[in-house]
This record gives C-alpha cells, structure tokens and sequence, in this order.
C-alpha cells in the first residue's frame, strides 16, 4: 500500500517586490513502503519548500498530500522531521531534548523511557544523556535530533540536508547509521540534498527537480549492489 502520496502540488510565493515565484509546479510522487526516496537538484528548485509542504508545515497553492490514502491537514505525528540544524534547546540535556515531544505529546512515562534507551542507543549516543547540547560535537548533535524524531515513531522521516553541517567523516558514519536504521525500522524516508554522491549512496529513488519553476526532472531508480 503507498504510504504518502503528493498529488499535483503547486506552489506560488509572492515576493517582496510583488512578482510571483512558481517555486513548485505539478509536483507528483508517491513514496511507497519501506522507500527512501531523495529530492535533488541545484539551489532554488523547491526542495525545501516541497519537504516543508509534505511535513504540513506550509500550504501549496494547489494540490494535496495523502498518507495511507487520507488527506494530511497541517502536521501530523505520523510525519517527522529532521532540519539540517538539529535545533536543540540548549538548556535542556540530550535526554530531555529526545523526550520533549514525547511529552508534549503525553505519551505515557514507560514508554518514553523504553524509547529513550532504544533510540539513545540506535544513534550511538549512549552515555551522553546527560550532556547538554553545547558539550556535543556537531555530528553528535545531528544524532540526538535524528533520535528526538525517531522517538516519536513516525511513519514516514522527512530530512533537509541534515548532514550538510558536518565534516565529512562525520557525514560518512551518520549516512552509514542511517541506512541501518532505514533497513531495521522500516521507514519510510523522504530526503532532500544538493549532493548527488549522497543521494546515489543513500536512496532507491532519487528524483531530480530542476529549477523555475520548480518541476520533476527525471526519477532513477538507484539499483542496491554497491551498498
Ligand atoms: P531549494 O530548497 O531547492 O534551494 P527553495 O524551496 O528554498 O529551494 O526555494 C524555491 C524557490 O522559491 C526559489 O526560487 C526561492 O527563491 C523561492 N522562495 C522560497 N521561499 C520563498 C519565500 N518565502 N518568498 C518568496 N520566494 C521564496
Ligand atoms: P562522529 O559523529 O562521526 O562520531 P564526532 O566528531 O561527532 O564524529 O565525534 C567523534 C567521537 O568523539 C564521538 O563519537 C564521541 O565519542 C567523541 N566526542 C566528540 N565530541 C565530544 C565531546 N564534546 N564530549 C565528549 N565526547 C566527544
């Protein structure tokens, strides 16, 4: 069964001297079980603004996103995100920065606490809880974001560049544990990168948008073997 569906997505913007930028123009895909699919293509094109609309986070001019077939209004739990900058609260220890939106969401302490040392220990971060984020390397800080989404148990992951902010090495090891993770938990996940090399590594569908106005390019079907 697909599990998300973006259905003839357009999206205008009005900017600041009044033109119209089509920055999305009849974006169609459907993100099947179990897929990780990324979105590539050069500055512009409308990555971020097509992952910001699938998360609910912006509205399209026109068309709409199904997951499991029912219409996404707005947010929705069974939709995480991951930002290039993991945005943690800076105040709070790694612990408490996974376990907020479990909190929000009052989901109950038990199970917050199996979560936490599930996750915790799928991003390699164990022993760490207790540290606040500016004691974390920029990769380390990567990971708690990622466990934060995670810890929701989302059906589908949507990510925005999420390691461009690091070295290298460190991009290596966090795509690395990303793939297992996408392998055990059966995920599905949307990304979005500048980096073909990433996406070739990481993805079994990569579509290609190209820019003004915003459209799909080309999809690749990325064979497995070199994995
Ligand atoms: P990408 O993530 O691929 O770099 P974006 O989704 O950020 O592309 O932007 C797509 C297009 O929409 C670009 O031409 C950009 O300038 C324009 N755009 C993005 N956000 C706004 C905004 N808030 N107002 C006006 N134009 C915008
Ligand atoms: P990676 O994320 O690929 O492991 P990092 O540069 O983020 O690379 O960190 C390498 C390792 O060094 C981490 O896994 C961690 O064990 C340790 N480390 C990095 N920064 C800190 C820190 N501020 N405090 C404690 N240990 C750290």
């Amino acid at each position: 069964m697909p599990k998300i569906e973006v259905k003839n997505i357009n999206k205008l913007y009005t900017s600041s001297d009044g033109n119209e930028v089509h920055a999305l123009q009849d974006i169609n895909l459907t993100i099947n079980d179990g897929e990780f699919v990324c979105i590539v293509g050069p500055s512009g094109c409308g990555k971020s603004t097509l992952l910001e609309i699938v998360a609910g986070l912006l509205d399209a001019t026109s068309g709409e996103i199904l997951l499991d077939g029912v219409k996404v209004n707005g947010t929705s739990r069974d939709i995480g995100v991951v930002f290039q900058d993991a945005s943690l609260f800076p105040w709070r220890i790694v612990q408490k920065n996974i376990t907020f939106g479990m909190e929000i969401a009052k989901i109950p302490k038990e199970i917050q606490n199996k979560r936490l040392e599930k996750y915790i220990n799928m991003v390699n971060l164990k022993g760490f809880e207790h540290k606040y984020p500016s004691q974390l390397s920029g990769g380390m800080r990567q990971r708690v974001g990622i466990a934060r989404t995670l810890a929701m148990e989302p059906k589908v992951i949507l990510m925005d560049e999420p390691f461009s902010a690091v070295d290298h090495l460190t991009r290596c090891s966090l795509q690395e544990e990303l793939i297992q993770i996408w392998e055990r938990e059966e995920k599905n996940i949307l990304f979005v990168t500048h980096d073909i090399n990433e996406a070739v590594f990481l993805a079994n569908r990569i579509i290609l948008l190209s820019p003004r106005p915003g459209k799909i390019q080309q999809i690749y079907d990325v064979p497995f073997p070199h994995r």
